[in-house]
Order: C-alpha cells, then sequence, then structure tokens
C-alpha cells in the first residue's frame, strides 16, 4: 500500500494554511506555517502567478493531505461522488468524513488523522461488534464504534479527549461507544475546503 512519507509541514506550508496533520504540534509555536509562512524549498519565496489551474489544483491537494488520500485513490472517491445523486463536490466530502479513520479522528479520541488511521490498522477499532482494520471502511448511519481494551487504554494514556463533538456523533465517554447519528450534511463538517474547486480540476 502507497503510503505519504517524509516531513508533512511541507503540505501544510505548500497550501499556505495549517491541515492540522501532526497533533499536538500544529496549536504549538513549533508549527513551521506560522514561522515560515512561504512555500516551501529553494525558490519558495519567489512570487508565482496563479493560474486558474493552479488554484483547483491546490484545492485538491490540500483536500487530499488533509484526509491523508493518495491521487489514485482519491480519483476514485470523485468518480462514486460523480455518480451519485446530489452535488458531487458536498457527495465527495461526505465520503471523505465518514471514512473510520476520520470519525476515530473526529471523535477526538486521537490527536491527528495519521494517528487514527495507525489506530484502525493496528485493529483497535470495531464496527457494530466486529472489528475493522481498514481506515477507508465508511461507516453507515446508525454503526456502533467501539474501541478494543488496548485502544481504551491507549485512548485514556494519551488523555486525548477535548474538542467539540460534531452533532452527526454522538460518544460516550464511560463505555467508550460511539454512534453515527446521522451521515453529515456539508454544513456539518468543518474543513476549509472549496469543493467545488476540485469538481472543476477534475471535470476538465
Ligand atoms: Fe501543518 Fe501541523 Fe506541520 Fe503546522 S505542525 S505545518 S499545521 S502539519
Amino acid at each position: 500500500m502507497a503510503r505519504i512519507t517524509g516531513t508533512v509541514c511541507r503540505f501544510c506550508r505548500r497550501a499556505g494554511v495549517k491541515l492540522y496533520l501532526k497533533g499536538d504540534k500544529c496549536i504549538s509555536e513549533k508549527c513551521p506555517v506560522s514561522r515560515r509562512s512561504y512555500p516551501p524549498g529553494e525558490h519558495g519565496r519567489r512570487f508565482t502567478k496563479e493560474t486558474e489551474y493552479s488554484v483547483r489544483l491546490k484545492e485538491k491537494q490540500k483536500a487530499r493531505r488533509i484526509y491523508g488520500i493518495m491521487e489514485k485513490q482519491f480519483r476514485i472517491y470523485y468518480a462514486k461522488a460523480a455518480r451519485q445523486r446530489g452535488v458531487t463536490g458536498e457527495n465527495l466530502l461526505r465520503m471523505l468524513e465518514t471514512r473510520l479513520d476520520n470519525v476515530i479522528y473526529r471523535l477526538n479520541l486521537v490527536s491527528s488523522r495519521r494517528e487514527a488511521r495507525q489506530m484502525v490498522s493496528h485493529g483497535h477499532v470495531a464496527v457494530n461488534g466486529r472489528r475493522v482494520d481498514i481506515p477507508s471502511y465508511l461507516v453507515k448511519k446508525g454503526d456502533e464504534i467501539t474501541l478494543t481494551a488496548r485502544g481504551t487504554n491507549m485512548f485514556k494514556e494519551r488523555a486525548v479527549g477535548e474538542g467539540e463533538l460534531p452533532l452527526w456523533l454522538d460518544l460516550n465517554e464511560k463505555t467508550m461507544k460511539a454512534k453515527i447519528k446521522e451521515i453529515p450534511n456539508r454544513e456539518d463538517i468543518p474543513v476549509d475546503l472549496k469543493e467545488q474547486l476540485i469538481v472543476e480540476f477534475y471535470s476538465k
């Protein structure tokens, strides 16, 4: 399976905004975006004119990086979203948002999607009582998410858990059981993305 390697902070510097890929470091003074707010590389400070294409490409890359998805898989998501009824851009975001690794992140059980992906692929998460180790698993309305005993201990050790819970999710902190109350609408997805630009990028 292809993986994103190297330092991920370069993606934020390229996008020009914080993508929150490194958990606690992102809200600390060590965040490179706060210290060097220009693109990475030798020519990073050079002025480059933005074209329509580059703006759309940048937005698509930003979405990919936020959710930690490789190009090929992202294209597959887009193709599925385009086949669904409704607004393609919103369908796409809804699909990304309902990935199991993202749900674990939104439940505030970990500090980054990367950590969430690891938690799932290491087999610490169960959906409706069955262990699921596929981070891209798409949850459905009514699904019940639980952590294995080891996963619960890991969560407690890290003492993550602060932060607002999205309205479409429910978490019982005593039993560590979460429930998908609804499939989120666009307004329930707190990502700073212009999904229409992504649609325009792929429809060319
Ligand atoms: Fe992005 Fe976080 Fe790195 Fe800052 S610390 S550049 S927000 S990944």
